[in-house]
């Protein structure tokens, strides 16, 4: 039987509508600026949903040769991949030890599995005598055991059938809010809990939960989306250098009279004689349609849609995205753009969280839904 070709995965830049590029340099330096803000916590890489889009082949030997030693996956599968890019790396997997049958994954891989729930915790002992970390609710109310199981299991780990424990933890709700009652509140929970389990490495803090403040950083921090340059926490400047700059072709330069509508539902008109960028990225890679320049229901919260960058300038989107298509109007650009060239969708001059929010959503989901069908260009491996 003939081998089915693969559609446009990753397609080459020749022939590719959009294009990433991953600066590992950036990614690297924003490790290290996240180490010396959670030191002496040590600091491990969140690499789960393949390093937020970026591709855990590339994202994590840079940040090994960094210096991060301690990943965190979301499923075992994921953590298999961070074992062949880091093959001396401590993983541990956010989702628990999923199914008996999964015992001999979590082994040969050398993975850890976060115990989330009492039937976690007698799978495990069931099934392995390898180290697994324990996770405890403090008020989110999503994964964890309860505080009181967290007490049972402390006093009732010992002896022959002992779990290895290597980790304590728990995750903030309201992290990215600085003064939510629930970050002391939480805190509190978690201090309790921790001091049961002496001598254990403890972790609270996520990237927001790093610019928090020294007590939420404990042992080990799990920084996820201010590595790959998202902003952790609302109201305050983002620190973080960019890592990720999306661009789309230009296929097509038109001139649309005064009046002229564009795109499906004609949602957009045209009030002055315009020249429009038609760059190939729509929804389909990821680019919500809900960052729409006109015409979307559902995103009444913010009155813009978002822009591109070309020539200099910013270029608004212009009509409803559609699956494969985004016109920008690129009329103060004066005639300087052509098919062929590259507007920016976020990068260095348009914020990552800046497009999130004219989509209604925040720049972690834009990360991870970029798609297959770009070409990934990976610069800045040897900083
Ligand atoms: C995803 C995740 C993180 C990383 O969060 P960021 O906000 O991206 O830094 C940390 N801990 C847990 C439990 C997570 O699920």
């Amino acid at each position: 039987m003939q081998a089915i070709p693969a559609a446009a995965q990753d397609a080459p830049g020749d022939i590719a509508g959009g294009r990433l590029t991953i600066d590992l340099g950036a990614l690297a330096a924003n490790y290290r600026k996240l180490t010396e803000l959670s030191a002496p916590a040590e600091t491990a890489a969140v690499v789960k949903a393949d390093a937020y889009g970026l591709g855990i082949a590339h994202a994590v030997p840079a940040l090994a040769r960094a210096g991060c030693g301690t990943f965190f996956v979301a499923y075992p599968a994921e953590g298999l991949a961070v074992r062949a890019a880091a093959p001396g790396a401590r993983i541990f997997v956010l989702s628990g030890p999923m199914s008996d049958k999964a015992a001999t994954t979590f082994a040969d891989a050398q993975l850890i599995p976060v115990l989330n729930s009492v039937e976690d915790i007698a799978l495990w002992r069931r099934i392995s005598r390898e180290p697994a970390a324990l996770h405890v609710d403090t008020g989110m109310n999503r994964l964890g055991v309860s505080e009181d199981e967290a007490v049972q299991f402390a006093a009732e780990n010992t002896g022959g059938m002992a779990i290895p424990l290597v980790l304590v933890m728990s995750h903030l709700a309201c992290a990215d809010e600085h003064g939510h009652r629930l970050n002391r509140q939480q805190l509190n929970t978690f201090q309790h809990v921790a001091a049961l389990f002496e001598g254990i490495d403890s972790s609270l803090a996520n990237s927001a939960g790093i610019m928090l403040g020294a007590d939420c950083r404990c042992a080990l921090t799990r920084a996820g989306i201010a590595l790959y340059g998202g902003r952790a926490a609302n109201a305050v400047d983002n620190p973080m250098r960019p890592v990720v700059t999306a661009e789309a072709r230009v296929l097509q330069v038109r001139g649309v009279r005064a009046g002229g509508t564009v795109g499906y539902g004609a949602a957009a008109r045209l009030e002055r004689d315009s020249i429009l960028a038609i760059a190939a990225t729509g929804y389909a890679d990821g680019y919500q349609r809900a960052a729409s320049g006109a015409g979307v229901p559902l995103r009444s919260a913010v009155s813009d849609g978002a822009s591109g960058f070309v020539c200099g300038k910013r270029a608004p989107i212009v009509g409803r995205v559609s699956m494969d298509l985004i016109a920008f109007d690129v009329t103060d650009c004066g005639g300087a753009v052509a098919p062929g060239d590259w507007i920016e969708l976020f990068g260095a001059n348009i914020a990552l969280d800046d497009v999130a929010e004219a989509a209604g959503t925040i720049g972690y989901e834009l990360l991870t839904g970029l798609g297959r069908r770009y070409e990934r260009v990976y610069v800045g491996a040897d900083n």
